[in-house]
């Protein structure tokens, strides 16, 4: 019996798994580590933190999927692979043994560049951390809501304006709006840089008709518990700090001898394998397509989902792998916060209630495979 042990229970191997328990594969056995029981759907998560969706609708549980496809599930953090020994090194003490391993981890935002990040941001993920911490913030609103409250979010990509827009939502359900003060600090010159530029004017227009302050071309250093610094030393005060920066890979990867890039992500060749180790694979925002490298999303995490599955069975089947390619276009849905989306495609950008509806029907069918 073949060991094929799972590192992370992101997208990829959310959707693998669910294939495997469509169609088993022979002779293995799976064992899945997961730092938690329940793992985020990143496309409903914003809505969630609005109070769209409850928790439960916007996780999947890892451990149906687990007893579904009679696989191990260790609630645990993986802190060490060793591809020499083919051993995974757990927080808890715990060692697993493997003949292939998958690895899909996700990333968390930079925060490498800013002092007092770790001790007073709340970072977009972990994403239970961030929910635990949102949730408080909430609770303590609804408790006092004579308070005005000011949230700092730094990072003016898609998920940090998604998610600037959904929580003025949710605060504003609670206090007024003059109560709320949201600012957004962009490094860069404009929002969704990596969106087309109507998408980014759409966007402030937004923000600016809900009086989110867009802060542009501003590096911030430091965060403190008040406050955030910027390179030119200009002070913005807030109660909260959030960091959507970009992604960055887990810093124990490093040591591991996996193939990796400038970054930390670890380089995996179109058949997901890793350069470095053919019985090691990685999809999702912790792997890199040398030849094909496509943005961090959770779209191309899902992709990833079916080719990791087909591979694992040819791979314990020991013939040749097939090659994933991702799309170059991909349609981006973003959540406004007020049942609308702007639905984001090459240079299309358009904002609607029917967006919204679409994305709320393919993130329901996408959860609802997990659901039975
Ligand atoms: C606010 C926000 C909104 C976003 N909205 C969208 C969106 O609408 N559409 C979109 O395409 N993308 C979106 N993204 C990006 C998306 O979240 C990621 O691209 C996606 O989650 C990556 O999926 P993944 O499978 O790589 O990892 P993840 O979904 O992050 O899953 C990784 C899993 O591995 C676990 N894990 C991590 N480290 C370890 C470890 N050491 N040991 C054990 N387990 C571990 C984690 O607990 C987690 O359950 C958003 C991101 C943010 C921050």
């Amino acid at each position: 019996m073949k060991q094929l042990v799972l590192v992370g229970g992101g997208h990829s191997h959310a959707i693998a798994l669910k294939m495997y328990y469509d169609n088993p594969i022979k002779n293995v056995k799976i064992t899945l580590i997961n730092e938690v029981k329940n793992t985020p759907y990143s496309g409903m998560l914003p809505a969630h933190i609005a109070g769209y969706y409850n928790f439960y609708q916007t996780h999947i549980n890892l451990e149906k999927l687990a007893q579904k496809t009679n696989s191990n599930l260790i609630i645990d953090q993986v802190i060490d692979i060793n591809p020499t020994q083919q051993k995974v090194y757990c927080l808890s003490g715990n060692t697993i043994k493997y003949d292939l391993l998958s690895i899909d981890i996700g990333s968390t935002p930079d925060d490498s560049q800013i002092k007092g990040a770790k001790e007073y941001a709340i970072r977009a993920k972990p994403v239970p951390i961030l929910l635990e911490k949102w949730e408080a913030i909430i609770n303590d609103l609804n408790n006092n809501p004579n308070q005005n409250i000011t949230l700092n979010i730094i990072g003016g990509g898609a998920g940090g304006v998604e998610l600037a827009l959904n929580m003025h939502k949710r605060l504003t359900d609670i206090v007024t709006a003059k109560q709320v003060n949201i600012n957004i600090i962009n490094r860069g010159q404009v929002l969704l840089n990596s969106h087309n530029i109507r998408a980014s004017k759409l966007f402030n227009n937004l923000l600016d008709k809900k009086d989110i302050n867009i802060i542009l071309e501003t590096e911030i250093v430091e965060i403190c518990p008040d406050k955030v610094i910027t390179k030119k030393g200009k002070i913005i005060k807030g109660d909260y700090t959030f960091l959507v920066t970009n992604a960055s890979p887990a810093s124990w990867l490093k040591n591991t001898g996996l193939s990796i890039d400038k970054k930390g992500f670890i380089l995996v060749k179109n058949t997901l394998q890793t350069l470095s180790h053919d019985n090691i694979l990685a999809t999702g925002d912790i792997a890199t397509i040398k030849d094909n490298p496509s943005p961090k999303a959770g779209v191309f995490a899902v992709r990833q989902g079916k080719p990791l599955y087909n591979n694992w069975r040819l791979l314990l089947e020991g013939k040749n792998l097939n090659s994933y390619y991702p799309q170059s276009f991909y349609l981006s849905l973003i959540g406004t916060g007020d049942k609308k989306a702007v639905a984001v495609w090459g240079n299309f950008t358009y904002k609607s209630s029917l967006f919204w509806y679409l994305k709320d029907y393919i993130d329901k069918k996408f959860m609802e495979q997990f659901s039975s």
